[in-house]
């Protein structure tokens, strides 16, 4: 299948805005609610596609995408790889582990090294908040953000979004944004690259965002972002349309910041009884990897008609191939496409 787009409908665009004017995609704070809707629109047709028994196609054919990690992942490298390989683009993956970072490289450098192998894109998933816009800024090809420290993780709040979507369009609640949604976010918002992602796609798409952690993990401030902050779980859940829950990301942590994960679990752990307190079919989500028993108990996470996890997954192949579908069409002069917009 080539890769047509999806035509803008022109009344979803303000006056003289482009659809995707950007070369890199580093945060969701760089989107304009326009922007996001279009590479939700976007990625409508990789669901389909990806759910053909031929899912290759040869929009990206020539190109050459790396991903390199600098930091441990499991679904969002095997996302972006088959993401590129289904658009038929040669994906080649540099872990960190295996890389000359281990022998005292420096970001600079390495970006310039990747620089010159003349890649058409680089995702990059890094430990330290802002080292991916360092290194958009050292090199000639977009730029994604595959999850940079602290700091923002737009393509899993895209697949978040599109995953939500799917989910209320099966129940026949199904519309454009969330307005009118109440959103959960529950768990280690402090140390959360997709907490940050998810409040600002989130509420540019019309939701209400409420979040809650113990003290400790709550990071000052952050209700300047517009969302309201719970201690209180129970609190937190009353009438929500959606619990979102969030691993203790236990690698950023320096030093105790819960007492046990049992007294955690007992606080803040989605049971099937805290559940309840949500409105009726409230639906689940976790970006994973999962804690069960921890911050969400198993048969709350594998409940058919309510958790929608395994569909955040299979949206995030979709999602990334219209970002990386979007990002190269300006390298590969994609006919029709100029400036960021179908012309
Ligand atoms: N996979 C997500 C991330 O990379 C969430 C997590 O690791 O808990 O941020």
């Amino acid at each position: 299948m080539a890769s047509t787009g999806t035509p803008n409908p022109p009344g979803r665009f303000p006056a003289g805005a482009r659809a995707f004017p950007h070369r890199d995609l580093t945060g969701i704070a760089q989107l304009e609610r326009h922007e996001i809707l279009f590479l939700l629109a976007e990625a409508e047709q990789w669901v389909e596609f990806n759910r053909r028994a031929d899912k290759h196609c040869d929009a990206l054919s020539g190109q050459t995408i790396i991903n390199a990690f600098f930091e441990n992942s499991t679904r969002t490298l095997l996302s972006f790889e088959i993401a590129g390989k289904r658009l038929g683009a040669d994906v080649v993956n540099m872990h960190a582990a295996q890389s000359s970072v281990k022998k005292g490289e420096t970001l600079i450098d390495t970006a310039v090294t990747l620089n010159a192998m003349r890649a058409d894109a680089i995702v990059i998933r890094h430990g330290s908040s802002g080292a991916v816009d360092l290194i958009a800024s050292k090199v000639d090809c977009p730029v994604l953000n595959a999850g940079d420290g602290q700091h923002e993780h737009p393509t899993q709040a895209l697949l978040d979004a599109l995953a939500l979507r799917h989910a209320l369009e099966a129940r026949g609640e199904g519309s454009e944004d969330f307005t009118g949604l109440t959103v959960t976010i529950c768990g280690d918002i402090l140390h959360s690259r997709v907490a940050r992602s998810n409040i600002l796609c989130l509420q540019a798409l019309g939701a209400s965002v409420r979040l809650c952690a113990p003290p400790a993990l709550m990071p000052a401030g952050v209700e300047a972002m517009g969302a309201a902050t719970f201690a209180d779980f129970d609190a937190a859940l009353d009438g929500a349309d959606v619990a979102m829950m969030l691993r203790l990301q236990t690698e950023r942590m320096s030093g105790q910041f819960i007492p046990s994960a049992r007294e955690y679990h007992h606080l803040y752990g989605l049971t099937r009884a805290r559940l309840d307190r949500c409105a009726p079919d409230a639906l689940v989500m976790h970006p994973g990897p999962m804690n069960r028993g921890v911050e969400i108990d198993s048969d709350v996470a594998d409940m058919l008609d309510r958790s929608i996890i395994t569909r955040q997954v299979e949206m995030g192949v979709a999602v990334r191939m219209a970002c990386l579908d979007v990002l190269t069409r300006r390298g590969r002069a994609v006919p029709g496409w100029n400036d960021g917009q179908w012309t």
